[in-house]
């Protein structure tokens, strides 16, 4: 896709809050524990590269990504510390998990038995390092129990060319303020490893939620994701043990103003009328860029004052209402600060009824990512 680069609108990548949001995270952990920092989904729409790059400078050692493509990403990019993919690849692809160096997540006894095959038939001198993964409610991937949990261990530990590098499992309400689900999921992990004699490297539990709001226990990993960006997991029903801070913003700027009379419909639909005399600016983002026509109705800030986004959302404009006659170029902001006003992902999301993880996610390749 081509980039908006001749365009003014922008997500602005503040990376040295991703800095401080991972070493305020370090600072707290047992100091036996890493931090890898989880950078699937091109960062959570921040840009993979600079998000890990960032992270490693405030303390992460390591990288998790969702898919074996993300991992090579980092790889061509130069980064060289341990990456773990959180998912299941494919067997065939297993040469190139070797080639670049990468842990993969084993969740069935078929895949190592079959990786076992093909790694004796390539005959290679280095082995594949796995993390096993145990699902202990989250209903997703992994081994169920202790018994095929101990049967894959056994299968690993008896192949010279694996190595049994971590465990892990994953919580599915560490966000909540009711615990019972997350004690019943950790219960479940501690007496699965009271059944191994041994154990590998890494043994890991936490996503953000868990490390910021269940931090005894933690294992001698955290998979940061959320937090990295300076994004609250739980929106904003747990507050944060630490303040977070928010490493994007998505700005622009008015490409054109105008003053129409009472009576005039805005957009595709003719959905808003002016209702007297209305300053109306036109914004150049629109759905293509991931700025969603739910978002009509919602306020962005344009010299620290909250205007609504009228009429319908189109594909790479959209119109809002000024209060008053306002220079073309004028800065919009549709999320971030502006002159004492803030709007936040948080807030997007409430407004898409949905959680700013997605909103992150949504934010399409034309739009630019600017770093500093
Ligand atoms: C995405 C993911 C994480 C990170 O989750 P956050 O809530 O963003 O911290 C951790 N572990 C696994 C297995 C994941 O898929």
């Amino acid at each position: 896709m081509a980039v908006g680069w001749h365009r003014p609108t922008k997500l602005v990548i503040d990376t040295q809050a991703i800095t401080e949001n991972v070493c305020n995270e370090v600072k707290r952990m047992p100091e036996t524990t890493e931090l890898f920092a989880v950078v699937k989904a091109n960062g959570y729409g921040h840009g993979a590269v600079q998000a890990a790059k960032a992270a490693k400078k405030g303390g992460a050692t390591g990288f998790c990504v969702a898919i074996l493509d993300e991992a090579i990403e980092l790889r061509q990019a130069g980064i060289t510390d341990p990456i773990l993919i959180l998912s299941v690849v494919d067997i065939s692809y297993i040469d190139l998990l070797l080639e670049y160096d990468l842990s993969v997540t084993v969740t069935t006894q078929e895949w190592l038995e079959q990786a076992i095959k093909h790694l004796t038939h390539i005959e290679t001198q280095a082995p594949l390092k796995i993390h096993i993964k145990v699902d202990t409610g989250m209903g997703r991937i992994g081994f169920m129990n202790a018994q095929t949990t101990k049967q894959a261990v056994e299968l690993t530990q008896s192949a010279t060319c694996l190595i049994w590098e971590g465990l892990f499992t994953h919580f599915s309400t560490a966000d909540e303020v009711d615990i019972s689900y997350f004690n019943k999921q950790e219960q479940r992990f501690q007496d699965i490893i009271s059944e191994l004699k041994q154990l590998p490297k890494y043994v890991h539990v936490s996503n953000s939620a868990t490390a910021l709001w269940h931090p005894d226990n933690v294992g001698n990993m955290i998979r940061l994701g959320i937090a990295m960006y300076g994004l609250n997991p739980s929106g904003n029903l747990l507050p944060e043990p630490y303040p977070l801070k928010p490493a994007l913003s998505l700005v622009s700027t008015l490409i054109q103003v105008k003053k129409l009379p009472k009576g005039e419909g805005i957009g595709y639909g003719n959905t808003y009328t002016t209702s007297s005399d209305e300053w109306i600016g036109t914004v150049p983002i629109g759905y293509a860029d991931g700025w969603l026509r739910h978002l009509q109705g919602f306020s962005v800030l344009v010299n620290g004052i909250k205007c609504e986004i009228v009429g319908r959302i189109c594909m790479d404009q959209c119109m809002i209402r000024l209060p008053e006659k306002v220079a073309v170029g004028t800065r919009v902001t549709l999320i971030g600060d502006d002159n004492g006003e803030t709007i936040t992902m948080q807030m997007v999301a409430e407004k898409l009824d949905t959680i700013h993880y997605e909103v992150a996610c949504t934010f399409s390749e034309r739009m630019p990512r600017e770093y500093k």
